[in-house]
């Protein structure tokens, strides 16, 4: 057997792969990944690959983290699951918890995904447009072209891609398309209840905001009684180096959603609101949202994080990173144009006539895994935990892959 093969196992499993999933990814077969140590991965062959991609930036704390992995046992031991209509002690403290690193005095609704957490912002703003007896009396919601805010039909509507929105019809009205911070304003009229934007586009790019016109915005749309809704579901929980991207903006959204990174890969959205009260029981639900396991396992992530941005570990590697990746403009002027990012949410945009995907097919046969962002960035999305080794080792296949191009 040499490394190059597939063995039988893997053979048979990509088979049954093919024949019973829906193909709704261009899933990559190269690997087959089988374990973790934090930003290392290991496929079925035993082989190593730098993990600068984070599962989307949902494993912040790396593969394998062996702190997280005891909390979810222990949780597992003694409870998974009860449902909402008891008390979930996680649940309680997660919340708090949430409260107290950001600083924003918030309460929190618990769901599963970035999606369904947008899904439950959009309800809050509509119900805040909407009378006690049922009459609507503001609703539409503006978001930003390029942006990513999920794949339920609200919030692919949410989604600033019109591309996305072909075959899906008819959709919720009310939402509209700014071109970007400054052509919010004019699209705002009467019935206009709420904006939403992420603070650095993820999927649109890595394409961070200006920190000025956000804070603009944050205080005019206060004044004119609109909501924010900030969609932290990438950025949030130390991505960009702070709690939230929020937090770095020097902002106080009305509505905060988070998810990726919040539950180190077992599945959580959440929903932090200003508007405490606004929702009574009834209003909105989840049988899983916020349950033992998965608050469990986020508050672990947060202890994890937390410690590694208090003893200076996760601004060394943030700083590192990006001097790093900035290297590679000046060293490949033909192949990238400019660096662009925050904190560990960062991307490399290609010249015209270049492709990003190319750049990420050719590091992962270097064993780097990376991404693609928009039409035209290789994305970086590493480990928040990453060791010096492994930020060295991923930059020296990233070397190769280059040279290979
Ligand atoms: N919002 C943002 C900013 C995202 O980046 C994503 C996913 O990439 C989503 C929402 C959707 O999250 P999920 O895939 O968990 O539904």
């Amino acid at each position: 057997m040499t490394e190059n093969l597939k063995t039988h196992e893997e053979t048979t499993i990509e088979a049954l792969d093919r024949a019973y999933v829906l193909p709704t990814y261009a899933r990559n077969y190269e690997a087959h990944f089988v374990r973790g140590e934090n930003a290392t991965l290991y496929d079925a062959r035993g082989r190593d690959y730098i993990d600068f991609g984070s599962g989307i930036a949902v494993c912040s704390v790396g593969h394998g983290n062996p702190r997280l992995a005891e909390a979810i046992c222990d949780q597992a031991k003694k409870l998974i699951h009860t449902s909402n209509l008891y008390l979930i002690e996680p649940q309680a403290k997660l919340a708090a918890r949430l409260a107290e690193l950001t600083g924003y005095d918030m309460r929190t609704f618990f769901a599963n995904s970035g999606a369904e957490a947008n899904e439950g912002a959009i309800k809050i703003a509509r119900r805040y447009g909407t009378d006690d007896e049922g009459n609507v009396k503001r609703y539409k919601i503006i978001t930003l072209e390029h942006s990513f805010h999920g794949r339920t039909i609200t919030a692919l509507k949410a989604t600033g891609q019109e591309a996305m929105h072909t075959y899906f019809g008819p959709f919720p009205d009310g939402f509209v398309y700014a071109r970007d911070i400054e052509h919010i304003y004019d699209l705002i009229d009467d019935h206009t209840v709420a904006v939403m934007i992420e603070l650095v586009q993820g999927e649109g790019g890595v394409q961070p905001m200006e920190k000025a016109a956000v804070q603009k915005l944050a205080l005019e749309l206060k004044k004119r009684d609109i909501l924010l809704i900030v969609d932290e579901v990438q950025t949030g929980i130390y991505r960009t180096g702070e709690v939230l991207a929020s937090n770095l903006y020097e902002i106080e959204p009305d509505i905060i959603t988070l998810a990726k990174g919040l539950g180190g890969g077992v599945p959580i959205g959440a929903i932090m609101t200003r508007l405490k009260d606004i929702l009574k029981p009834g209003d909105h639900g989840s049988t899983f949202g916020g349950n033992f396991l998965a608050t469990r396992a986020a508050l672990e992530v947060l202890a994890i994080l937390e410690e590694a941005k208090e003893s200076g570990a996760l601004d060394r590697l943030l700083i590192a990173f990006e001097t790093r990746l900035k290297t590679y403009v000046d060293a490949y002027p033909d192949l990238f144009e400019k660096e662009v990012g925050v904190g560990l949410m960062r991307g490399l945009r290609v010249k015209e006539g270049k492709e990003a995907g190319a750049v990420v097919e050719a590091a992962f046969k270097e064993r780097l895994v990376i991404l693609k962002a928009g039409k035209n960035t290789v994305r970086f999305l590493p480990v928040l935990t990453m060791s010096e080794e492994e930020m060295a080792l991923g930059f020296e296949r990233f070397d190769a892959a280059l040279q290979s191009l």
